[in-house]
């Protein structure tokens, strides 16, 4: 199914796209819950973390290393920074295609609320 997301990636959507790759882009998060609130998004639609399989793994490394390039490029790691899936509904997933949420600029609590 299509999201917002697949819509930007598309470029049916105007947003702006501060990292793209091959295999994913990064945008600034609509509704930011920190200074810095980035969204590492796989152009592939792929609902949710539990339809991650042998042949789509690969994505998610390659969003970590996406957002190891970010996080240096916007000098935040040093001081830090939390990479964020959320899964369904108790998760606090909204939009239903796999997204990282990298946050940064304050300091996070644990647990998580
Ligand atoms: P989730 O709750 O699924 O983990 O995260 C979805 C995120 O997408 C939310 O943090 C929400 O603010 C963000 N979001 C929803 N719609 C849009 C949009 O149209 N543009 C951008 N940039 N972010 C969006």
């Amino acid at each position: 199914m299509s999201t917002i997301f697949k819509k930007i990636i598309d470029r049916e959507v105007e947003s702006e796209i501060v990292y793209e790759d091959q295999n994913v882009i990064c945008i600034n998060d609509i509704n930011p819950q920190a200074p810095i609130h980035l969204l590492i998004i796989p152009k592939k639609i792929i609902e949710t973390i539990n339809d991650i399989d042998i042949d789509n793994k690969h994505l998610i490394a390659d969003m970590v290393f996406a957002a190891k390039k970010i996080a240096k490029n916007l000098k935040i790691d040093k001081k830090g920074y939390r990479l964020v899936f959320n899964c369904n509904d108790d998760g606090g997933q909204t939009v239903y295609h796999i997204h990282m949420h990298l946050l940064a600029g304050r300091k996070f609590t644990w647990p998580p609320g």
